[in-house]
């Protein structure tokens, strides 16, 4: 059993390794757990990017996905994570709730993958609305089946990442199928469910046209979609994939150039799809 750790303030960029060497391995976990305690890397205090208004984005720990462009591979493993309860979670939000809700804000919950901890997340979700406050979270959609009626009650807006529409070039920056990520958005916008998609674009690995349309065409439809954002390739996380001692496939992977970008949004655009 890992030791009650203390959750400190600090940014996604922190590299944090082998925390809670006695956890368990991540893909071992189900929903068996009440929730009452887990695993998490870290937590920002006043992110403007992780949803609306100004945000505590917690990141939690584990993930099933191995993306070759990664920039928080020291995410992947629960036993890198700090052993928290969702109380401590709830206290420290607690501090932040007036302000948060002040500036039209809330909590996001990020990883790693915040599906894979799921009882630990949704318990969070919840005291989180009790607060008052707007949540998110940010997914691969990967585990999306494990969530049910009472996590999406709790849950104002989804930040869905898909990859790829291509099951192939999925498979290869991730490692993982295309089709329960596929499978999460349909059942969203059958519910009507807010969701941004955060697509990154990865010279050389996802800039294919037919790779970018293929989203495009998918999402374009979903009247639930709100934004479709591109996030640029970029190498903040290069470091942490030297530290861990880790294959790093992007070493020389440039960040996409003004014309690419352009290019990608302007697909995403003809196709319907409001975009930023
Ligand atoms: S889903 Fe996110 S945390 Fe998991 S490997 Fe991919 S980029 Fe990293």
């Amino acid at each position: 059993m890992s030791h009650l750790g203390t959750l400190e303030a600090g940014s996604r960029h922190d590299l944090h390794v082998a925390v809670s060497p006695d956890a368990p391995n991540e893909d071992a976990l189900g929903n068996e757990t009440d929730g009452a305690f887990g695993y998490a890397h870290s937590y920002e205090t006043s992110s403007r990017y992780d949803g609306p208004g100004v945000r505590v984005v917690l990141f939690v720990s584990g993930c099933l996905l191995r993306c070759t462009y990664c920039h928080n591979p020291d995410t992947w493993h629960l036993k890198d994570g700090t052993y928290i309860s969702a109380q401590q979670v709830l206290d420290r939000l607690a501090g932040f709730a007036p302000a948060l809700r002040a500036l039209d804000g809330g909590l996001t919950i990020s990883g790693g993958e915040p599906l894979v901890q799921f009882a630990f997340t949704k318990r969070i979700l919840a005291g989180a609305k009790s607060l008052g406050l707007h949540t998110a979270i940010e997914t691969s959609g990967y585990l999306g089946d494990r969530v049910d009626e009472t996590c999406l009650s709790a849950l104002d807006l989804v930040l869905l990442d898909i990859k790829s529409s291509n099951p192939d070039t999925y498979r290869a920056v991730t490692g993982r199928d295309l089709n329960p990520t596929l499978r999460f958005a349909e059942r969203l916008a059958s519910i009507g469910k807010p969701v941004w998609v955060r697509f990154t674009l990865v010279p050389g690995f996802t800039d294919d046209p037919a790779n970018v349309e293929g989203i495009a065409k998918f999402v374009a439809p979903m009247k639930n979609v709100e934004w479709v954002e591109v996030q640029p390739f970029h190498q903040l996380g290069a470091f942490k994939w030297k530290a861990m001692k880790l294959d790093y496939k992007n070493a020389n992977t440039s960040t996409p150039t003004p014309d690419l970008l352009a290019r990608v949004i302007d697909q995403f655009r003809a196709a319907g799809c409001r975009v930023r």
